[in-house]
């Protein structure tokens, strides 16, 4: 459009709902400035990301994607703040995550980011109930086992609960996982290759429990390969050597 364009300016679709959907003081759930992250090995330095820049609303559907060692999983471990950035920032409900303390870092981990992984890290002699109300520890135990349960619920296994991991199919260990996740009632799911360990009928099964978290207002941030996982979410962003190489809807549920 040029500047002498005589159209009066409108509001483009979905620029309001994206408005809504930012919190009460403006901010982004998530703001990324130049994001970079050096590893240094011994004298060598690895640039494992080289400015990233974007933002994530609340309730946004997000797959990552890029080649092996692109930058993804550090990408979701500074998101998840399990790792430290190097330079730029990353602003979290408006506060800078750099500038937290390790302690206000390990609270936010808690109370804000549910972390779902590849393999599952499930406790192996303890009961899906109870690995789900491990992140509650310092819940009250009447709350922890409500919320244990309710998770659970929501990702419908309840007949599971008592069972131990071994007992459990891989697709109902993504399930427990994904209620660990859920039971602290986080502002934001990550999850890194959730359905890498899985066949493709349990990875669209599990990516149907996302689904429904989605529609319930989750924000959930996965990592994958696999590109019919990714249409499943509503935006790709796709990483190549450290840097957003495509960042667009899916497409998956738009009116045409
Ligand atoms: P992806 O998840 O996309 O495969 P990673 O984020 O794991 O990519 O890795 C990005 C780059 O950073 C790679 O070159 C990788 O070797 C390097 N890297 C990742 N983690 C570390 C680490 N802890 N120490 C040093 N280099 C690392
Ligand atoms: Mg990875």
């Amino acid at each position: 459009m040029s500047s002498d364009d005589p159209s009066p300016t409108v509001t483009a679709p979905g620029e309001a709902a994206m408005a809504s959907a930012r919190d009460g003081n403006g901010a982004a759930l998530i703001r990324l400035t130049d994001l970079t992250k050096i590893y240094r090995v011994g004298a060598e330095r690895v640039h494992a990301l080289r400015g990233i820049t974007l933002d994530i609303q609340t309730n946004e559907y997000v797959a990552i994607m890029g080649a092996s060692g692109s930058g993804k999983s550090t990408l979701m471990n500074i998101l998840g703040c399990l790792d430290i950035l190097t330079a730029g920032s990353y602003h979290l409900r408006g506060a800078d995550v750099s500038k937290l303390s390790q302690s206000k870092l390990a609270r936010i981990r808690g109370q804000q980011i549910g972390f779902v992984f590849q393999s599952f890290e499930l406790l192996p002699r303890t009961t899906a109930l109870k690995n789900v109300q491990l992140p509650l520890a310092y819940t009250h135990a009447r709350h922890r086992r409500k919320r244990a349960w309710a998770a659970l619920e929501r990702v419908n296994l309840l007949d599971r609960a008592h069972h131990h991991p071994n007992q459990l199919s891989g697709g109902q260990k993504q399930r427990v996982a994904i209620a660990r996740a859920l039971a602290q009632e986080p502002d934001i799911i990550l999850a890194d290759e959730p359905t890498g360990n899985l066949d493709s009928v349990t990875g669209a099964e599990i990516m149907d429990v996302f689904d429904s978290l989605h529609a319930e207002g989750q924000t959930i941030i996965i990592v994958t390969h696999e590109e019919h996982i990714a249409a499943r979410c509503k935006r790709v962003i796709k990483l190549h050597d450290g840097l957003v190489a495509l960042d667009q809807p899916t497409g998956n549920g738009e009116r045409p």
